[in-house]
């Protein structure tokens, strides 16, 4: 019998291992976030109400703030090939939802999406991992309608009257999408100053979709 249980408590170690996936500690019990309590306290929850897309009529709420440890988190997550972080930003997300069911009011969940060659690089479109649990969660049909017609340089490197520039006619809606007079909930991982959100929830609305929410895991700003 102990050498079953030993059997079973090896196998769900390698399925879930006991170590945390923020700064990789040693866990006594697998707990329903799979990190520690001090990586847990690190992520600081979002309290503000949602913020004011200035490009267009579209509120953008964020789950958690963008600092200390779940800035760590998400670059683990994007860059370092963490991607089963995933479960628990998407976690972090329906448990905002949870406190904001106008958020999940919507008839079709879609991500901002990585131009091709970003995404044969990068293997992943990190939105779509996140946005993938968060639509099974309300039953809602998860799907790409936006596409990126070209590559631009990463906003985080960019000032705010150049991130504008950079992202001008940057989007377009898929030819095979249908998106007219839908409610679009719009998902992405960080919002830095909105401006990405923006110009995707102006290029869906444009394309005729009937209103956009975006949410993210986390806001910057
Ligand atoms: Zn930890």
């Amino acid at each position: 019998m102990q050498a079953v249980k030993g059997i079973v408590k090896n196998f769900l170690n390698l399925i879930y291992p006991l170590h945390c996936l923020g700064c990789e500690t040693a866990l006594e019990a697998i707990n329903e976030l799979r990190l520690c309590g001090h990586c847990i306290a690190s992520i600081n929850r979002n309290a503000m109400p949602p913020f004011e897309l200035d490009s267009s009529p579209v509120l953008a709420y964020s789950a958690c703030l963008y600092d200390s440890g779940l800035k760590e988190l998400v670059h683990r997550f994007k860059y370092k090939g963490k991607t089963i972080l995933a479960k628990i930003f998407s976690k972090l997300m329906i448990d905002y939802i949870k406190d904001n069911p106008e958020i999940a009011d919507v008839d079709l969940v879609t991500v901002v999406p990585l131009h091709r060659e970003r995404l044969k690089a990068r293997e992943f479109n990190q939105s779509l991992m996140i946005a993938n649990p968060i639509s099974k969660e309300y039953s809602l049909m998860l799907t790409n309608t936006l596409e990126k017609t070209r590559k631009t340089r990463y906003q985080n490197e960019l000032l705010k009257g150049e991130r504008i520039k950079n992202l001008k006619s940057a989007f377009r809606v898929s030819p095979k999408a249908d998106i007219k007079d839908k409610r679009i909930l719009l998902i992405d991982d960080v919002m830095t100053t909105g401006s990405t959100l923006g110009e995707c929830a102006k290029t869906l609305l444009n394309g005729g979709a009937r209103c956009v929410t975006c949410f993210t895991l986390a806001r910057g700003i």
